[in-house]
């Protein structure tokens, strides 16, 4: 017999109350509804009547789904109803479920009595705006031997997290759990969304702000249902979070504790960046070990290049100075966006209020001061620099310090780029201290890496190669990345090195004569560059707590599609990044208290004790050149005083 006795006398015995249909139909509808929703059998029961004209009662209702679901269940692969496989089979649209069914915690099985039910706007891929429910289960036992030391904190389980003593606690299951994400707030969007949108960024310049309004205009022309338009802000804090999140999962920490509300996330992924770029560097300067070869050429060289293109607002306030390792003292601006109706952030607005009212002369007077400003300093350096030029290289770019230090937007980044295009590490540039920063940038990144490439190339190489080799000792501290940056050879690369006619460069510079260059890309800067110029206008809108996220973020997402990586795989890096103190100098300024030295004892770097090049150094003096900016800058402030 294919159905046992017992059933049949059961089945028999609702016969008399229900239709065969109904009976089926109840059943089917038990089946579909998620055993969490605290109205489905109100639910089903109402359908059974609207579908049958029929007068069935609730508590009829009940008590058939208690009594036949059980053996109606003989065909379905379920047996422990809150199961995850439970859960992902009840799963149905616009119904958002808990990742896990038992508290991390306590072990307990959490059932429908802990459920708690919510309504949510959903934002859907085709734009339309429905309503969701989202259940989520509270575990209110006593954990105080978890995670927190508060005795009567409850551990609750979002679709996407464990919110435990007012942190979101997110591991690689419950970002990737259901087909909705969820990060808090009063708003999920279809996982769809994000999946496009990661997919789509690295490839063309979308905006958030853009596909907000694709979103809409999609649900509009289509005339799909829209509790309210897709709101921008909403839709790109969730995608920044998001993104963000899904990074430091991937560098293989166990869990990521952010904080509960959204409006939160934005500073505290700001403190976080200095970590995020740390792993950031270590994977991609590592990525040949770590990751395997992307071909012949592999990690053979890095290429380091300035991006001016995205440049976004920021404070006019320039005298920021930060201590690195190497540098007494680095002058780097300041980062922040200004505060409305002022050239200043909320930090620097009241002390240079005094100066800013005094300066507040008509536009017009303004712009002639600094105009004459610059043609005097024009001329000056000129004078100083002209006759060297003769036998000089060709690279003075002519910039006004004025001009930077009036300057309210950012000067854009600079990278390092292997030469198989891989971005590995970056930086933004608030003043013009270029060649001081390039030489950190390197600093840093050895530091994170514990390596460098064999070598490198630069566009200013000659520059950068004098400046390490006149200061190294000086101001320029003898660490041992210093001394691994000045033993490694570096070139100019080819696309350059016509400019660079003095005798140095054409002696040491040359890009054919380095042999550890022999059929190596030295243009992956710049390549890298044009496609993210693409990006400038969004970069340019971003405050200072945004764009550098923005930035790892989409490098990151770059790199990935690079070696062929998913966006969702892991990395296990996180034990072996180094502690690296002043990753971000910006993030340096606003906590220079906090220094250690110890990274520096801790490092270890094999460094090629003989040079490279036979030259004598002793003997350097190159004309100034663009980015030694330091002795300009020194003798203008000299000037105005
Ligand atoms: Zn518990
Ligand atoms: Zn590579
Ligand atoms: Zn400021
Ligand atoms: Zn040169």
């Amino acid at each position: 017999m294919r159905t046992a006795p017992i059933i049949i006398e059961h089945v028999s015995h609702w016969l008399e109350y229900f239709t065969l249909a109904e009976l089926f139909f109840v059943l089917n509808e038990d089946a579909r509804i998620s055993l969490f929703d605290k109205f489905r059998i109100g639910k089903i029961a109402s359908a059974v009547r609207h579908t049958f004209m029929s007068d069935q009662l609730d508590e009829h209702v009940k008590m058939l789904i208690e009594d036949l679901s059980t053996a109606f269940c003989q065909s379905r692969p379920l047996h422990k109803p809150t199961s995850l496989s439970s859960i992902m089979i009840r799963q149905n649209d616009h119904f958002l479920v808990p990742f896990r069914s038992s508290c991390p915690s306590c072990n307990r099985t959490l059932d429908v009595s802990d459920a708690v039910q919510r309504r949510i706007r959903l934002y859907c891929l085709n734009g339309s705006v429905v309503i969701g429910t989202m259940i989520t289960f509270h575990c209110h036992q006593n954990h105080s031997n978890y995670l927190c030391n508060n005795d009567n904190s409850s551990i609750m389980i979002y679709p996407n997290f464990s919110r435990i003593n007012n942190r979101n606690i997110y591991t690689h299951n419950s970002l990737y759990h259901g087909n909705y994400i969820y990060l808090g707030g009063d708003v999920a969007i279809e996982r769809s969304v994000i999946d496009k949108y990661t997919a789509q960024i690295i490839h063309h310049d979308f905006s958030i702000i853009g596909i907000a309004a694709s979103m809409n205009q999609e649900a509009f022309n289509l005339g799909y249902y829209q509790l309210a338009p897709i709101e921008r802000r909403l839709l790109s804090n969730i995608l920044h979070a998001y993104l963000i999140i899904q990074i430091d999962l991937s560098m293989g920490y166990a869990s990521v504790s952010v904080p509960c509300s959204l409006e939160d996330f934005s500073q505290w992924a700001w403190e976080e960046f200095p970590r995020l770029l740390t792993c950031f560097i270590y994977l991609w300067a590592n990525h040949r070990t770590l990751i395997g070869s992307c071909g012949e050429h592999c990690s053979k060289c890095l290429v380091v290049d300035g991006h001016q293109k995205s440049r976004r607002r920021i404070c006019a306030f320039k005298d920021v100075k930060v201590e690195t390792e190497e540098m007494k003292e680095l002058l780097i601006g300041c980062c922040r966006t200004p505060v409305r109706w002022s050239r200043f952030c909320s930090l620097h607005n009241k002390e240079t209020l005094f100066t800013a009212n005094k300066q507040s002369k008509p536009n017009s007077q303004k712009k002639k001061i600094n105009r004459k400003f610059i043609r005097y300093f024009s001329k000056k350096s000129h004078k100083k620099n002209g006759h060297l030029n003769v036998t000089g290289c060709r690279t003075i770019k002519e910039r006004s310090d004025l001009y930077v230090q009036k300057c309210t937007r950012s000067l854009g980044i600079i990278a390092l780029v292997s030469n198989c295009r891989i971005i590995t590490s970056f930086s933004e540039l608030y003043r013009s201290e270029t060649i001081r920063e390039i030489i950190n940038l390197f600093a840093i990144t050895i530091r994170v890496a514990g390596q460098l490439a064999p070598t490198c190339v630069y566009d200013d190489g000659c520059h950068l190669v004098k400046y390490i080799k006149n200061h190294i000792g000086a101001d320029l501290s003898q660490t041992p990345a210093m001394l691994l940056l000045d033993s490694t050879p570096i070139s100019v690369d080819r696309s350059h090195f016509r400019n660079h006619v003095g005798t140095f460069c054409r002696k040491t510079m040359n890009p054919d004569k380095n042999p550890l260059l022999k059929d190596v890309n030295t243009q992956a800067a710049e390549q890298t560059f044009s496609w993210l110029k693409q990006y400038a206008q969004i970069i340019s809108n971003l405050n200072y707590q945004r764009a550098p996220l923005f930035m790892l973020v989409l490098f990151h997402l770059k790199n990935l599609s690079k070696v062929k990586r998913s966006t969702s795989c892991i990395f296990n890096i996180a034990s072996a990044i180094p502690n690296v103190h002043g990753v971000s100098l910006c993030h340096l300024a606003h906590n220079t208290f906090q220094h250690s030295s110890t990274s520096q004892q801790n490092m270890q770097i094999s460094i090629n004790e003989k040079p490279t090049h036979s030259l004598n150094f002793q003997q350097i003096d190159l004309p100034q050149g663009t980015t030694d900016w330091d002795t300009k800058m020194r003798d203008i402030m000299s000037k105005r005083n």
